[in-house]
């Protein structure tokens, strides 16, 4: 079928469906091979088969999916195709970092391999559609979701957003090859009150439209096929009721013209926000705010919609709008033309080779997520010199929670440096302490040379549903911890999180090396083992700022200046009385095994026309014996403008590889649009007058080379 017959096709479709088959088409409910959400429905073949039912979640497996896909297509009475959905969060049989790792690695080309290749394997078992990327902005360490996305920055989510969906989506949403991407949760969701799952929003309208919403232009402007709405409300208006954002922003102004899918349950939920008395009134609220399915609504839009429309709440036209991008969506994932397009016995057999290759990919993508935050003396990379070392931690031998192998760091290690005498011992458990597993312990360290430290979180301690208000290590560990330090054996410390952790000031000060590792995925054991041996540098900087304690939370690098900042010894400061301002580790933070050196900041004009751009240069070297890739932040500020800007804004970042000594430059470019920013009126503004550009290696203020361009309406 041509483009404009498939059109032509979903217009009769629409004229012939009852209203039961069209609110079927948007009902996608939930098969539960997986379960991820609290409620259950039972999804019969007569649903299937009687048109209600559209989509289906959690459902995977080419002879499972032909057999559903089957009912539909051969069945029904419109054979209209179903799809399928499913959250691949980092990866589906090769598992990559988790994202706030990932994105760790400041590499949009690598975010988009790894994308591409989740993809690969989704679509391989019958599934259409991901959810995925989750580009919520998230500032707050407590949310258990932050391990579920980029970090602090809109800028870096922004970027993150394109290069995923671009991965997810390639080379065409209807390729057999890729899956259809959605932009998950619009949008503020990070920023739930103190850090608690499906809490309250309270958010500034500048914060939405400068922090949280970018990166879902972004994902916009990349051609995302769909975008799920979050959970919470923002000032008391549920965003799977907001026809501000939903309708009037995404669709009418970004032109977004792909399928709303509700988060999980969420329709149904706007009767216990308190904004709808019953189904109908909840179905009325999330279809007139644009959201086109309803995932697992209990009945939300099932029982709902005809019950609006009978009230007049909506009309048949709105429901066959959300009718027809469902179908449009169908036709773009390509099942009109072949509804077995990613489950069909002839679909075409991946190149040899494939799945060795994104196990390679895995290996880069742990190895680039790994952030050194401590390196005393250069104590690492270790295993040059030490005979014997003792892995000691709970979160060593994760027991498949890496989704690795157990004893995942030990082997890993091994395999890496056969000459060197390993040994292990958990010393605890997570958060349990066991005197005898304890002693074991501390005799192997006492026994050994150095001692690699694994504490954490198990993946379970982060994710939807899993904030913390203490988001640090389980008493149990420190324990164990203080006892192995106290041995005064070299401890590399191994901190495995879905999240920022606050440390112990004696953990961070004794311990002579401490790396994030974040959940690495299926090669950790091998990435954790190339970075410790040396054999790779590490690259990772920081997406999320590290407190040095709760209190300090939230925190990021883009405050806006106090009127009265900080000052030592000025009591009218704004300081805390008992902890410094600054943070554990700053955005941006991160070590190699060597230094760069930056110097030598240029403009090639410091006078620039509101319609123009200035290209930046630095010069950069590696002082190091070795080689390694340095990451150089861009910032702007802007001194005086008619609201306050933050002190500082990324405007860009870049990676280069230096041999040993080597120089080279790095050049950033930036053009006037880029310094709009939100007026008081809320609408966007470039003012004339200095802007401060920064470059530096993280977004420490005092290290970066600065220098200053004006914007000149008549230059
Ligand atoms: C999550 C979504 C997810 C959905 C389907 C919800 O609980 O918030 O991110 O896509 O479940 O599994």
């Amino acid at each position: 079928m041509t483009a404009s017959g498939v059109l032509d096709h979903i217009e009769r479709l629409i004229a012939q469906m009852t209203l039961d088959e069209k609110v079927g088409q948007l009902t996608m409910l939930s098969a539960e091979l997986i379960q991820t959400g609290p409620t259950r429905e039972i999804i019969t073949p007569d649903a299937i088969v009687e048109g209600r039912i559209g989509s289906l979640l959690n459902l995977w497996g080419t002879d499972r999916v032909r057999e559903v896909q089957r009912l539909a297509v051969e069945q029904s009475r419109l054979k209209i195709p179903l799809f399928f959905g499913l959250d691949v969060v980092n990866g589906f049989k090769t598992i990559f970092p988790i994202a706030i790792g990932e994105s760790c690695a400041f590499d949009p080309g690598l975010w988009e391999r790894t994308a591409h290749a989740a993809a690969q394997e989704t679509a391989a078992v019958g599934v259409d559609l991901t959810f995925a990327p989750m580009i919520d902005v998230a500032r707050d360490p407590r949310w258990g979701r932050t391990v579920e996305g980029p970090g602090e920055d809109t800028y870096v989510a922004s970027r993150f957003a394109e290069a995923k969906v671009r991965g997810f989506q390639a080379p065409r949403v209807d390729d057999v090859f890729a899956v259809g991407a959605t932009a998950k949760h619009l949008a503020g969701y990070g920023a739930v009150q103190a850090g608690r799952e499906y809490a309250s929003v309270d958010l500034t309208q500048r914060q939405m439209r400068e922090i949280y919403l970018p990166p879902f232009r972004a994902a916009v402007e990349a051609g995302v096929v769909a975008i799920m709405p979050a959970f919470t409300d923002l000032d008391g208006t549920p965003m799977t009721a907001s026809t501000a954002i939903l309708r009037d922003l995404v669709r009418a102004q970004w032109g977004f013209s792909g399928v709303m899918v509700s988060d999980y349950g969420s329709v149904a939920e706007l009767v216990v926000h308190g904004v709808a008395e019953d189904l109908g009134d909840a179905a009325a609220l999330a279809l007139k705010a644009g959201v086109d399915i309803d995932m697992m609504g209990g009945g939300a839009y099932t029982k709902g919609l005809p019950l609006a429309l009978q009230r007049g709440k909506v009309t048949m036209e709105e429901i066959d709008e959300a009718v027809r991008r469902v179908l449009r969506l169908k036709a773009q994932l390509g099942l009109f033309a072949d509804p077995y397009r990613r489950c069909g016995a002839d679909r075409p057999v991946e190149a040899a080779g494939a799945d060795a290759k994104r196990l390679e990919l895995a290996f880069e993508a742990a190895c680039r997520s790994f952030v050194l935050l401590k390196n005393k003396d250069g104590v690492l990379p270790l295993l040059a010199k030490p005979a014997s070392v003792a892995v000691i931690g709970p979160l060593a031998d994760a027991k498949g929670d890496l989704k690795a192998n157990p004893d995942v760091v030990v082997e890993g290690l091994r395999a890496a440096r056969p000459e060197i005498a390993f040994s292990f011992a958990p010393g605890c458990d997570v958060d349990r302490i066991d005197e005898r597993e304890m002693q074991k312990a501390v005799d192997l360290a006492k026994g050994s040379d150095s001692v690699v430290l694994c504490l954490g979180e198990t993946p379970a301690m982060s994710g939807e549903a899993s904030s913390r208000a203490r988001p640090g290590l389980p008493d149990a560990q420190c324990e164990l911890a203080r006892a192995v330090i106290d041995l005064g054996r070299p401890v590399i410390v191994l901190l495995f999180s879905g999240r920022p952790l606050v440390l112990p000031d004696w953990l961070v000060e004794k311990a002579q090396a401490l790396m994030a590792v974040w959940f690495p995925g299926t090669e950790a054991g091998r990435a954790i083992a190339a970075v410790l041996s040396g054999a790779v540098n590490p690259v990772g900087r920081l997406s999320m700022t590290w407190p040095v304690d709760v209190g300090q939370i939230p925190i990021f690098y883009g405050e806006r200046p106090s009127g009265r900042p900080a000052a030592v010894d000025v009591k009218y400061s704004s300081k805390y009385l008992d902890m410094p301002n600054e943070p554990r580790f700053a955005f941006g933070h991160g070590l190699s095994y060597g230094e760069f050196a930056l110097s030598g900041l240029k403009v090639d004009r410091s006078v620039i026309p509101m319609d123009g751009a200035v290209n930046v240069e630095v010069d950069i070297e590696n002082l190091g014996a070795v080689a390694g890739e340095a990451t150089i932040f861009f910032f702007t500020r802007d001194p005086v403008a008619s609201v306050a800007r933050p002190q500082l804004e990324l405007k860009g970042f870049r990676k280069i590889a230096l041999a040993a000594h080597e120089r080279g430059k790095v050049g950033f470019r930036l053009t006037a649009g880029e310094l709009r920013f939100v007026g008081a009126d809320l609408s966007p503004r470039l003012e004339p007058g200095a802007i401060d550009l920064h470059v530096g290696q993280s977004a420490v203020r005092d290290m970066l080379l600065s220098t200053r361009i004006e914007l000149k309406a008549d230059a």
